[in-house]
């Protein structure tokens, strides 16, 4: 498959027919609309076709009643260069994601790049190419945020002045590296949270050898931006510690796939108790000793909602508006102005459920049927999902 050319425009793309759109806004999950316009790759109306302007499309999809959604966004990747992944020796894993219906992901590390550098000027240059690298680079079309420095003993403010200077925005997880207490997590946090860097932290016990224990404690202590993993990568804090955290911190609470369902679901629901459903995103944490899910986000909505009992359409808020609300990202939401990424989705072929969410409320993930990102249609039928019931048909004027 080719590789998205960064910058190519969309010229103006009418979605109409839609059956159901979710808004990817946890306080109003579903809009009451069934049309959206997007100009250059950017959203200009969402409503009932009749009041939209949809004359003179390049492109327009009918999207045959099918389900509109933001593109899924996961919040907790590990890449390292290009489409391919040293973990497990896979080429490809972030257009194949893609194909489960997601357009941004956001790197916590590129940890697993063969003889990564720990020293200081080495953090720092790898983090500054792998964001550049991500930057020039979209596999499958994906936006990749990369470029996030393992934290190490021995940095000084200056240092993440100048990483930020340099473009970095995110920080990898806090606790992979040689800073591992609580106190020096803090001081590290404050300093990148001063020049903009965003921070996730390492949550629970050690994920493969060489990695190590994060307890609730230095979570707390810590204060980064996300609380990484909140489940486990692969293991879980104490359930009891989980909804501590969930109840002591008001930081974004990271759910992945790549940890412990059981305690996955105590998070997802304290938090709905809280009553702070909109701390609640989603990664993968893939790749890792697991492997690579290119359905990983579409498993974890379908598991949080079939087994947590979470309504399905505030479930994909979780891995959309949520996370690009935390991630200050321009994506996740439909609404005016935000970036056209979207992942059309129907019931799959099959599906107990006699309507999507139903589907999902099952426990069955949907079938993607066309994923647009920047308003340009990546791929029609997914190859990875089960089939959706309906697909999209799109018609491009030349
Ligand atoms: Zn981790």
């Amino acid at each position: 498959m080719a590789d998205a050319i960064v910058g190519e425009k969309c010229g103006k793309v009418v979605i109409r027919n839609v059956g159901l759109m979710l808004s990817g806004d946890i306080d109003h999950p579903i809009l009451d609309a069934d049309t959206v316009v997007v100009v250059d790759g950017l959203i200009t109306a969402v409503g009932k076709e009749v009041d939209c302007d949809i004359a003179d499309a390049k492109t327009v999809v009918d999207a045959r009643r099918t389900c509109l959604c933001p593109g899924l966004i996961d919040s907790h990747v590990h890449p390292v260069f290009g489409d391919w992944t040293p973990r497990q020796s896979q080429l490809g894993w972030i257009e194949s994601t893609m194909h489960g219906g997601v357009t941004t992901m956001i790197s916590a590390g590129e940890v697993h790049l063969p003889g990564r550098p720990k020293d200081i000027v080495g953090l720092k240059a790898l983090a500054i190419t792998a964001q550049r690298a991500f930057d020039n680079f979209r596999p499958g079309g994906v936006k990749v945020l990369a470029g996030a420095p393992v934290i190490e003993k021995g940095m000084v403010e200056s240092d993440f002045r100048e990483l930020a200077e340099s473009g970095v925005r995110l920080l990898g997880e806090v606790g992979l590296g040689s800073v591992k207490a609580g106190e020096e997590a803090a001081t590290m946090v404050a300093w990148a949270r001063k020049y903009g860097i965003q921070s996730t932290i390492h949550t629970g016990g050690p994920s493969i050898p060489g990695s190590g224990l994060i307890d609730k404690d230095v979570v707390l202590e810590a204060d980064a931006d996300i609380i990484g993993h909140i489940n486990g990568g692969h293991t879980a804090l104490p359930e009891r510690d989980v909804c501590e955290l969930c109840e002591r911190s008001t930081r974004a609470i990271e759910i992945v796939h790549n940890g412990n369902e059981r305690v996955a679901i105590a998070a997802a629901r304290t938090a709905l108790e809280l009553k702070c459903p909109h701390r609640v995103i989603l990664g993968t944490d893939g790749p890792a000793g697991s492997g690579v899910q290119p359905l990983g986000i579409l498993r974890m909505i379908a598991l949080l909602s079939g087994l947590g009992g979470i309504p399905a359409e505030m479930a994909f808020c979780f891995a959309t508006g949520n996370t690009a609300k935390i991630r200050q990202l321009n994506s996740g939401l439909i609404e005016v102005g935000r970036d056209a990424d979207f992942v059309f989705m129907d019931r799959a072929q099959h599906t107990a459920g006699r309507t999507l969410l139903e589907s999902v409320a099952l426990g069955d993930i949907p079938g993607v049927g066309m994923v647009m990102i920047d308003g340009l249609v990546r791929c029609g039928r997914s190859r990875n999902t089960p089939p959706s019931t309906e697909i999209p048909v799109a018609a491009t004027a030349h």
